[in-house]
């Protein structure tokens, strides 16, 4: 098989583990797959290089923040192929360029716009294992090294699997793979074999934090398996996320994730009338509130309420944000102590019953849910934070996700 392999930061954040991520690849090696590994920095030397360049200077140019950060990244990428080397495995390692990703030219930020796999098809030809900095490419345009924003390794992995139509794409860090809900919560919790980018991509928005939302999204679109697992126990099977239609038997519900990073913003009696909702919420984008659930009811004597919900960092600026529209309602509400659970399941599509399980689990744990909101294969529901664990094991256990 030709197989790209991603280590993140955690993986290589010392020389021991290097060599530890080295013994993963020359097994690989041997049992003869073509190889290539995408390397994210060193732990915590991203940062280290920002609070660099913040020392001396406020606001650096961000192309020369970009030739500065791309290091982190090449600096694994040459210690790894020296390594391997040291063991007679024939590898080269290449920089974002050399390997030919081209992206547009926002700096600090950019978007892979094309990948010219050439010297990537050659050298696998030649026999080399190819050691890939990841994270960075050349703007189209000013021909100048650009970085993918932060965590951008894991999509310069996926991106490079789709480009050459690799087999599989393996994502390792320092968890093993993706779970049903948060183990820490629930210690019974259990390790997915399968899930769709769909599922993934919901759980991920709604709190697991596994693997990044833009990679699975690009996955999806380039059609690139990906498998989720760890470099610390190499010899656990991952998670693999791929098509709906790869995975035969669908379970109902796959997972439960938590966020409570969240806030809500109750607005009762609010003016019904056209326009108030665009004025509110585009006064929330204009200072980049990402808004989460929004929830309005039928109006009753021109009025109506409204909740919608914030991620906790942009409290104190949705705060200003709303002062303008006090005017416009009875009395506007904010609850920080909440938290919102997600049921996530493609079996929801064709099964009934999944919702109403989950508001009679919660009703039996005397818990009350202050917002619902579905799509295809979503329940969310905005309980007291207080009772996130509590709702998370019942419900883990109602739907039977620890058998
Ligand atoms: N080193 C970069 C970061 O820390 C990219 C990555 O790790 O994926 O954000
Ligand atoms: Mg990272």
């Amino acid at each position: 098989m030709l197989k790209v392999l991603k280590f993140g930061g955690t993986s290589v954040a010392n020389l021991e583990k290097i060599k530890n991520v080295s013994k993963i690849i020359s097994k690989q090696r041997d049992e003869g797959h073509d190889i290539i590994a995408v390397v994210s920095a060193m732990s915590g030397e991203t940062n280290k290089l920002l609070k660099y360049a913040h020392k001396l200077s406020k606001k650096p140019k961000k192309n020369e923040l970009d030739m500065l950060l791309s290091a982190g990244e090449r600096i694994t990428s040459s210690l790894l192929s020296i390594v391997l080397n040291e063991h007679n495995y024939k590898t080269i390692s290449m920089s974002g360029r050399i390997a030919g990703i081209v992206t547009d030219d926002k700096h600090t930020n950019a978007r892979i716009k094309s990948i010219d796999v050439k010297n990537l098809k050659n050298e696998i030809k030649n026999g080399n294992i190819i050691i890939v900095a990841g994270f960075q490419g050349i703007t189209y345009n000013t021909n100048r090294v650009s970085t993918l924003g932060r965590g951008g390794s894991d999509l310069s992995a996926v991106a490079i699997a789709g480009a050459i139509k690799a087999d599989l794409c393996e994502l390792y860090t320092d968890v093993d793979g993706i779970y049903t809900t948060d183990p820490r919560i629930e210690p019974k919790a259990k390790k997915l074999n399968k899930i769709s980018y769909d599922e993934m991509l919901e759980l991920a928005s709604s709190g697991a934090k596994v693997l990044q939302n833009r990679s699975v999204e690009m996955a999806k679109k380039l059609n690139v398996n990906l498998i989720s697992r760890s470099s610390f126990t190499p010899d656990v099977e991952g998670t693999l996320i791929t098509k709906e239609e790869n995975i035969m038997e669908k379970p109902v519900v796959s997972g439960i994730a938590v966020d409570k990073d969240q806030v809500r913003v109750g607005m009762f009696k609010v003016s019904d009338k056209p326009g108030i909702a665009a004025s509110i919420f585009s006064s929330l984008a204009n200072e980049d509130i990402n808004v989460d659930m929004i929830v309005q009811t039928v109006g009753v004597d021109g009025k109506t309420d409204l909740d919608f919900t914030i991620p906790t960092n942009d409290f104190e600026k949705c705060k200003n944000v709303m002062e303008k529209f006090v005017k416009d309602t009875q009395k506007i509400d904010y609850n920080e102590f909440i938290c919102k659970i997600s049921i996530v399941g493609v079996g929801m599509k064709s099964h009934t019953g999944v919702a109403s399980k989950a508001f009679s689990t919660l009703a039996q744990e005397g818990i009350n849910i202050r917002i619902i909101s579905t799509s295809e294969i979503k329940i969310s529901m905005i309980v007291e934070e207080k009772y996130a664990e509590l709702a998370v094991r019942a419900l883990h256990e109602a739907y039977n996700l620890d058998k």
